[in-house]
């Protein structure tokens, strides 16, 4: 008989990671059995059969932190598979109860299921098995464990061998000391399974069960019956998962029997002394420090808590405490992870704004200041990295982030350096979305920003214009939000009538072409105009020059003629002919024409 862990072979792929191990009660270095950045993991999954409540968030949501950790933190290449009990006491007979069909019962809760989880952020498993798809297997790996003597056919039923089993195995592994709990284990074995007698045994657990009348059956070679709770968990991960498998977690609540069980099945299935490396148990959910219960009437469902809380707020919470260790929910415990949740999205908010105003282009040198956080920085990586390390401790790691935050918080109000900000604020959010608390979605770039420059920065210049009461100013750039700013965004703005105005959508690239089409039509009417103003300045000062010649001067000096009257008006061509009559009458007019221009 082996009573020991077998420790796993030092992997090529080391981390350092250590994990509490339920089965040495100790924190161990994890090896993958792979060699390896392959790790292979069972958890158990939920009986779907009613809400979700804290206890279930509880063990989901530190199952995904965890496994959070090791994929995006530590790098493991994780295949995880969870189950799904739909056959069971409770969903058998509450569906009853209500007269629905058992299957469809437990298909509606088990949608229920992921919604909520979905709703706390929690990953979905790699591999999903349902009990109700796999009771071929479980009777073909039943047949095995009764080859392999470690299980018998009583009255239509099978038990495990307890008694057999412990002379080569070592039984109740995880927790030793439940060894005469016979309640845990006729709860376990379900009230129906009283009957002890049909057993050698009380300790000797059923694998498969006998149905009474009524009770949903599978033909098997025992007679019409349904399997056992805990031999599902052994036959589905053995279907999908090799042995021995790296990691198996369920809640502390599952140790006993439903854990030692599971590993009793195995080891006599696979005739192997160990089938998991390393059990995790992710500990109690206790509310106002009493254990949740119906009868108590402190059950919370997930959707009652996110009424009140957030989901990261949630998650926080869990976050905050070790996943191993027993939880105490109430209002006041909840108050500091509110906190801590508001302190991180304050600062990612505000480092988003920050680095909207600062450039790379700016000299990036580093001064003392920078220098002082980025060392900040390098330590809280380092010690993050040894939390991380020391059995996945995020309650220190995310004291580590605070401390960073609060350090760059007062870095913020001084001067500082695009590159050393964009750093810390990098580094910040992808350690809370390594552990599941996302903040992308809200500090993501939308189409909004650009306007949201121009409506802060037209507001400004609205403000500074109505400090002074200069409305001309105000006008200025209300005509310079329309002209100049909204048509970059594609937004033409026009103004109908006096009070209204109105927007239309348009491709800034086209609305770009045809302002600047009407830009140099603009131009050119503004040349045309100016030379036409040009022109009549021209007329007018020619008129003026001719309007100083006197009419008496006026033909005076033109050699066209050589004799004139005391009017100045010709009277003889040069050639000493007289002046036709016709062209004597039109040197009167203009002479008459230019006196007129003289008395103006
Ligand atoms: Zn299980
Ligand atoms: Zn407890």
């Amino acid at each position: 008989m082996s009573g020991s862990w077998i420790r796993p072979k030092e992997s090529t792929f080391r981390t350092g990671l250590k994990l509490f191990n339920t089965l040495t009660q100790s924190k161990e270095e994890f090896f993958t059995s792979s060699g390896d950045r392959r790790v292979y993991w069972y958890m158990c999954g939920p009986t779907v059969y009613c809400d979700t409540h804290m206890g279930h968030a509880r063990t989901y949501i530190t199952s995904d932190v965890i496994r959070r950790i090791l994929t995006d933190y530590f790098g493991y290449q994780v295949t995880l598979c969870m189950n799904i009990t739909d056959i069971d006491d409770k969903i058998i007979n509450t569906s009853a109860k209500l007269s629905i069909p058992w299957d469809e019962f437990a298909r509606n809760w088990e949608e229920k299921f992921f919604e909520d989880m979905e709703k706390v952020n929690v990953r979905r498993p790699d591999i999903l098995t349902r009990v109700s798809e796999y009771v071929p297997e479980i009777i073909t790996y039943v047949d095995k464990i009764i080859q392999n003597n470690y299980a018998y056919v009583s009255n239509g039923s099978v038990y495990f061998d307890t008694e057999f089993f412990k002379k080569t195995h070592n039984y109740i592994k995880l927790e030793p000391s439940a060894q005469d709990d016979v309640e845990a284990m006729q709860v376990a074995e379900g009230n129906t399974d009283v009957n002890s007698t049909e057993k050698k045994r009380i300790q000797d657990f059923a694998l498969w069960k006998k149905s009474k009348a009524g009770e949903p059956f599978w033909q098997s070679p025992y007679g019409e019956g349904r399997p056992g709770w805990h031999i599902e968990c052994s036959v589905m991960s053995s279907d999908v998962l090799p042995c021995p498998i790296d990691i198996h977690s369920g809640g502390i609540d599952l140790r006993f029997p439903h854990h030692d069980n599971e590993i009793a099945q195995c080891e006599a299935y696979f005739e192997c002394q160990q089938w998991v490396n390393y059990f995790l148990h992710t500990g109690h959910l206790h509310i106002h420090g009493r254990k949740m219960s119906r009868s108590l009437k402190n059950f919370i469902t997930i959707k009652e808590i996110l009424k009140e809380y957030t989901s990261r707020q949630l998650r926080m919470f869990f976050l905050l405490h070790k996943w191993d260790g027993t939880i105490n929910y109430s209002e006041t415990s909840l108050q500091e992870s509110i906190g801590k949740e508001k302190q991180f999205k304050e600062f990612l908010m505000n480092t988003t704004a920050a680095l909207r105003n600062l450039s790379l282009k700016t000299p990036q040198k580093p001064n003392e200041e920078d220098r002082i956080l980025l060392r900040s920085l390098e330590n809280c990586r380092v010690k993050i990295h040894e939390a991380l390390c020391d059995n996945l401790s995020t309650d220190r790691a995310i004291d580590e982030l605070s401390i960073l935050v609060n350090k760059s918080n007062i870095y913020l109000q001084g001067h500082p350096r695009y590159l050393v900000l964009s750093n810390i604020r990098g580094y910040v959010l992808k350690t809370l979305e390594m552990f599941g608390l996302e903040y992308s979605e809200d500090n993501k770039t939308s189409d909004f920003d650009p306007l949201m420059d121009i409506l802060s920065g037209y507001r400004e210049k609205v403000r500074s214009a109505a400090r002074e009461k200069n409305f001309a100013e105000i006008f200025k750039v209300s005509d310079l939000i329309r002209d100049a700013d909204l048509p970059k965004l594609g937004i033409i703005l026009e103004d109908v009538g006096k009070e209204g105005s109105r927007w239309k959508k348009g491709n800034p690239d086209e609305i770009a072409i045809e302002i600047e089409r009407k830009n140099k039509e603009e131009e050119k009417k503004r040349v045309q105009e100016e030379e036409k103003k040009k022109k009549q300045e021209e007329m007018r000062l020619e008129k003026e020059a001719k309007m100083k010649i006197k009419a008496e001067e006026m033909f005076r000096d033109d050699p066209k003629y050589s004799q004139w009257d005391e009017k100045g008006i010709p009277t003889h061509y040069a050639d000493g002919k007289p002046v036709s009559k016709s062209e004597g009458k039109k040197l009167i007019k203009l002479w008459e024409k230019q006196k007129a221009l003289n008395s103006n």
